[in-house]
């Protein structure tokens, strides 16, 4: 019998959303044979400082830079026309993403928290979650075959404490795949190299292109390491004896919408 093949889609509001903030499980399920899809729904084409930048050439920009980071995990890098700092969680807008979501069928989904600083990230969750049920139902959307499942779907890290602070339902080491974090993030050189550095690190701008990444390099392993010690209660539960060895984590909870993900399904993500 052939083996499943499964199937993840991480879906961000920007195109530097999806690999930065799942980038190291996703690696992992691609290195395990899953296929790995990214979606961005907004152009991307007000990320930077200068208003004379924004629009259609640096919407051109980052679909460059995102379909170099897709094809470091060995997929897709969707990118839709929304326009960037424009997203509304508005029913043309769910529709759309119930039909891309039914097409591709994955068994997880990934994307951010609805309680965020940023509307376009509030509204790409509000989207994730108002398709979710609807996925299944066959008279919403029935030019596009319906789900017979629902996938499970699992949200990414924030820091935000209201109105809950994050929990960590899910748990994935990482130290093998943090190089990989750091290259897709520094596919986005019109973010990470530019716009991200505005106003107060601009001097970086101008660093040779290697330090600049050895700098991101630094500031992810930071990042990563402090999860670890943020969740280390969960990384001991679910680890045991092998959690010493493990330095850098990501994590993510489990989004109630979704399918409630089995022991093995976890395992699948975990271990
Ligand atoms: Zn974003």
């Amino acid at each position: 019998m052939e083996e499943k093949k499964y199937k993840v889609l991480s879906i961000g509001a920007h195109q530097d959303d999806a690999d930065t903030s799942s980038g190291g499980l996703l690696k992992k399920l691609a290195d395990k044979g899953w296929e790995v899809r990214m979606l961005s729904l907004t152009d991307g084409s007000r990320g930077t400082y200068d208003p004379a930048k924004a629009g259609p050439a640096l919407a051109d920009i980052r679909r460059k830079e995102a379909a170099a980071s897709g094809a470091l995990f060995g997929g897709r890098y969707d990118c839709w026309d929304v326009e960037d700092a424009r997203l509304t969680a508005s029913l043309e807008n769910r529709e759309r993403l119930i039909r891309y979501i039914r097409e591709f069928a994955p068994d997880l989904v990934i994307t951010n928290r609805p309680n965020d600083y940023h509307a376009d990230h509030r509204n790409t969750a509000l989207l994730v979650q108002d398709a979710s049920y609807l996925l299944t139902v066959p008279a919403c959307c029935p030019d596009t075959p319906y789900m017979k499942y629902m996938p499970v779907m699992l949200y990414w890290h924030d820091s935000f404490q209201k109105p809950y602070p994050f929990q960590a339902d899910v748990v994935v080491p990482i130290d093998a795949y943090l190089d990989t974090v750091v290259k897709a993030a520094s596919c986005h050189e019109s973010q990470y190299f530019d716009w991200l550095l505005w106003p107060d690190r601009m001097e970086k701008a101008s660093w040779p292109r290697e330090q600049q990444v050895q700098d991101l390099a630094e500031r992810f392993g930071r990042m990563f390491e402090r999860y670890r010690k943020e969740y280390a209660a969960e990384v001991v539960e679910k680890f045991g004896a092998a959690a010493e060895d493990i330095k850098y984590v990501e994590v993510f909870e489990i989004c109630e919408y979704g399918e409630e993900p089995s022991a093995e399904f976890l395992e699948l993500l975990e271990k």
